[in-house]
C-alpha cells in the first residue's frame, strides 16, 4: 500500500501562494480564518484522514455495500468517520456561525474534502452530501425546518441526501414525474421512486433527511413545475421519536467503483404514507436546488483530483522503488537495473499525472475563491461579475478533473505495469473509483453542452471577457520573467483561437443549426479546458517564479518550485498544442454525428 495520497506543501502553495486564501480574514464574516487557523485546520483534517481514513479505503471497497434486511449495509468505520466528522464540525463547518457551523471558506472546505477524498473518497461523499443538502435548508427552508434537522444533521446523526434522479428522468430532470398531492395538513403526500440516490440509506444511520424534487398536483409540465421537498426517512414526532414515512429502500446498486458509497433505489408512498414539506417557493425547486448540483459539481471536481492524487503518489513511491531493465545510455547486463523513474516513458506519464493533479486543483481553487469573494462582496456589479465567472468556469472544473483525471489514473496504472492490474495495489480500485465522475452531476455531454450552449454566452459575451481580463493578469506577470515569456504569448495565442473557434461556432447558431452548433460540445469542452489549465499552471510558474528570484530557496523548497516551472513546460509541450486538432474538428463543417432519416450507425 502506498503511505502518501496528496502533497500538504502542494496544497498550501496554492492556498497561501496562488490564491492567498488568508487575506478573506481581512473581512469580518471570516475574520477567523487567518494563516494559522487555516493550517490547524489542514493538520487536522490531514491527520484524522491518516488515522480514520486511509485505513479502511481498500476494505470498505472489499465489504462493499449489500441490500439486507431492507436496508443497505455498509462498511462499520464509515459510520465511526461520519461521527467524528460532525464531532469536528466538519458536516456543517460552512454554515453562518448563528446556525450552528464555523463560517469556513468554501476554498479551505474544498481543500479538506481534497485531503479527506484522495484518503477514501467513498467516505467523503457521505459528509459532503449531508452538508450540502442542510445548506439548501438553511438557504431555502422556514424556521422551524432549520431547528428540526439541521442540528441533528451537522452532527453526522441524521444523513442528508439530494434526490433528483428517476428512471425516466436522469441527464433531463424536467421530466421527472415524482408527485406531491396536498395533504390539508401543510404537508405533501409524495408518491414515485428515486434511482441511484447516493448515501440513500444504510445500516447504522438514524435517520435519512432527503432533498427531493417532485412536482406538485396540477403543477405545470418540465422544470417550471418542480418543487423542492424535505421528505425524511423518519418523520419525526412531537417528543423525538420516530414514525415511519412510507420511504421504502428497494435496492443498492452493484457499481464498478465506490463500493464503499452506498447508492439506493427509493420508493416513496407505497402506503399512500409518504410526508414530504415544500421548501422555499412551490415551482422554483429546480432552482433552489442549483445551489446543492452547482457545489456538488464542484465537489465532483474535487473527488476527481482527489482520487488522481492518490493515484500519482502511489505510482510515484512505486517508480521510485521498482526497479526494471537498465538507461539506454547504459545497457550493461552486468550493472544493477535501473529504478523505473529513470525512464523517459514512465517520467512522461508521472509528469502527466502532476500537470493534471495540480493544474485541477488549481481551477477547483480558482473557482472557491470566486465563491468566497461573493458571499462577501457588497458592491453589486463586483459580486455579479465572481458569479458570472464561476459560472462559467463550473463545469469546466466538473469536467476536466473527471475526464483528464481518468487519463491520469490510468497512467499511473500503466506505471505499476502487470501490477496495476491486480488488486495488491491501490491503481485498480482508484481506476474504478474515479470512472463515476464523468457521469453524476451532470454528464461530460451535458456539461459540455452547458458550456457551449449556455455560458460562454452569458452577458453576451462578457463572462468570456472577465475570464480573458483574469488570464491577462497571469500573462502579464508572466512576461516579467525572460524563461516565461514564451508560455505568456503562447497563452495569449491560445486564447485567440478559442476566440475565433467560440464566434464560428456562434455563427453556426445564428443560423438556427442548433443541433450542429452543439454536435461536438464535448470536443469545445476539452478545447476550453486545455485554455484554463494552461492560464492556471502560467499563474503557478509566476508564483514560483518569482519566490526563486526573492527567497534564494535550498533543498526541497529549491526542487517543489523548480519542479513547478518544470511542469509548465511541460504542460506546454505536450498538451497544449492538443488544442489543433480539437480546433479542426470543431469547424469541419462535415455533420457525421447528427441523426438522419437515413440511420448509419448500424
Ligand atoms: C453511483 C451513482 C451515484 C449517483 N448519485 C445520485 C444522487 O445522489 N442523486 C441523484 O439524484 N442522482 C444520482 N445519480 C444519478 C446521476 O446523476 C445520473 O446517472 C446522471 O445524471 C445521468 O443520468 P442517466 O443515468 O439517466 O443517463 P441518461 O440521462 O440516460 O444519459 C445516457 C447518455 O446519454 C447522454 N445524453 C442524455 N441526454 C442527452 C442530451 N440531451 N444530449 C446529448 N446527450 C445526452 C448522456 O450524456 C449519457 O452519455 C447517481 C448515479 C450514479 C451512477
Amino acid at each position: 500500500m502506498a503511505s502518501e495520497y496528496m502533497s500538504m506543501d502542494n496544497l498550501r502553495f496554492l492556498m497561501y501562494e496562488v490564491f492567498e486564501t488568508p487575506e478573506l480574514a481581512n473581512h469580518p464574516f471570516y475574520a477567523e480564518y487567518n494563516k494559522d487557523t487555516i493550517d490547524m485546520m489542514l493538520d487536522t483534517a490531514k491527520q484524522l484522514s491518516d488515522n480514520m481514513l486511509f485505513p479502511f479505503f481498500e476494505e470498505a471497497d472489499r465489504y462493499g455495500t449489500e441490500y439486507r434486511d431492507g436496508t443497505i449495509q455498509i462498511h462499520p468505520s464509515t459510520n465511526k468517520f461520519i461521527k467524528a466528522a460532525g464531532e469536528g464540525g466538519w458536516i456543517g463547518a460552512a454554515a453562518p456561525a448563528k446556525l450552528g457551523g464555523m463560517q469556513m471558506p468554501s476554498t479551505l472546505l474544498n481543500a479538506v474534502h481534497f485531503i479527506m477524498g484522495a484518503a477514501n473518497n467513498s467516505a467523503m461523499g457521505y459528509i459532503g452530501l449531508t452538508g450540502g443538502a442542510a445548506r439548501l435548508i438553511y438557504s431555502f427552508g422556514t424556521k422551524e425546518q432549520q431547528e428540526k434537522y439541521i442540528p441533528k444533521m451537522f452532527a453526522g446523526d441524521w444523513q442528508g441526501t439530494m434526490a433528483l434522479t428517476e428512471p425516466q428522468a436522469g441527464s433531463s430532470l424536467s421530466d421527472l414525474v415524482t408527485s406531491a398531492t396536498p395533504a390539508g395538513d401543510g404537508s405533501y403526500r409524495i408518491k414515485g421512486q428515486k434511482i441511484f440516490i447516493s448515501s440513500g440509506d444504510y445500516s447504522g444511520v438514524e435517520n435519512v433527511v432527503h432533498l427531493m424534487l417532485a412536482r406538485i398536483d396540477g403543477a405545470p409540465k418540465g422544470s417550471k413545475g418542480i418543487s423542492l421537498f424535505i421528505v425524511p426517512k423518519h418523520r419525526i414526532n412531537e417528543d423525538g421519536s420516530f414514525t415511519s414515512n412510507d420511504v421504502t429502500t428497494a435496492g443498492a446498486f452493484h457499481k464498478m467503483g465506490q463500493s464503499g458509497y452506498a447508492t439506493s433505489h427509493l420508493i416513496m408512498g407505497e402506503k399512500d404514507d409518504c410526508h414530504g414539506h415544500l421548501v422555499g417557493e412551490e415551482g422554483r425547486g429546480l432552482h433552489h436546488m442549483f445551489q446543492m448540483m452547482n457545489a456538488a459539481r464542484i465537489s465532483v471536481g474535487v473527488t476527481g483530483a482527489a482520487i488522481a492524487s492518490a493515484a500519482y503518489y502511489a505510482s510515484l513511491q512505486y517508480a521510485n522503488e521498482r526497479p526494471q531493465g537498465r538507461r539506454i545510455t547504459n545497457r550493461d547486463i552486468n550493472l544493477p537495473q535501473s529504478l523505473i523513474i529513470e525512464h523517459a516513458d514512465v517520467r512522461r506519464m508521472l509528469m502527466l499525472q502532476k500537470t493534471i493533479v495540480e493544474g485541477s486543483l488549481g481551477l477547483l481553487m480558482e473557482c472557491t475563491k470566486l465563491h468566497d469573494l461573493m458571499e462577501i462582496e457588497e458592491d453589486e456589479e463586483k459580486k455579479k461579475n465572481y458569479d458570472m465567472l464561476l459560472e462559467l468556469l463550473t463545469p469546466v472544473a466538473k469536467t476536466y478533473p473527471s475526464e483528464a483525471g481518468i487519463v491520469s489514473v490510468s497512467n499511473g496504472l500503466q506505471i505499476f505495469g502487470g501490477y496495476g492490474f491486480c488488486k495488491d495495489f491501490p491503481l485498480e480500485q482508484l481506476y474504478r473509483d474515479i470512472r463515476i465522475c464523468p457521469l453524476y452531476e451532470g454528464t461530460t455531454g451535458i456539461q459540455s453542452m452547458d458550456l457551449l450552449g449556455r455560458k460562454v454566452t452569458m452577458g453576451n459575451g462578457k463572462a468570456l471577457m472577465l475570464l480573458a481580463g483574469e488570464v491577462q493578469k497571469a500573462v502579464q506577470e508572466a512576461m516579467n520573467y525572460d524563461d516565461l515569456k514564451p508560455y505568456a504569448k503562447e497563452l495569449m495565442r491560445q486564447g485567440q483561437l478559442l476566440q475565433e473557434t467560440t464566434q464560428y461556432l456562434i455563427g453556426i447558431a445564428m443560423t438556427g443549426d442548433k443541433e450542429g452548433f452543439l454536435a461536438d460540445a464535448n470536443f469545445y469542452m476539452e478545447l476550453f479546458s486545455i485554455n484554463i489549465i494552461a492560464w492556471q499552471w502560467l499563474k503557478q510558474a509566476n508564483v514560483a517564479k518569482r519566490a526563486l528570484l526573492t527567497e534564494n530557496p535550498q533543498g526541497d523548497r529549491l526542487q517543489f518550485l523548480e519542479s513547478k516551472i518544470h511542469a509548465l513546460k511541460f504542460y506546454f509541450k505536450y498538451e497544449v498544442p492538443k488544442t489543433a486538432g480539437f480546433i479542426t474538428i470543431l469547424k469541419d463543417t462535415e455533420q457525421l454525428t447528427v441523426a438522419r432519416e437515413k440511420e448509419l450507425i448500424c
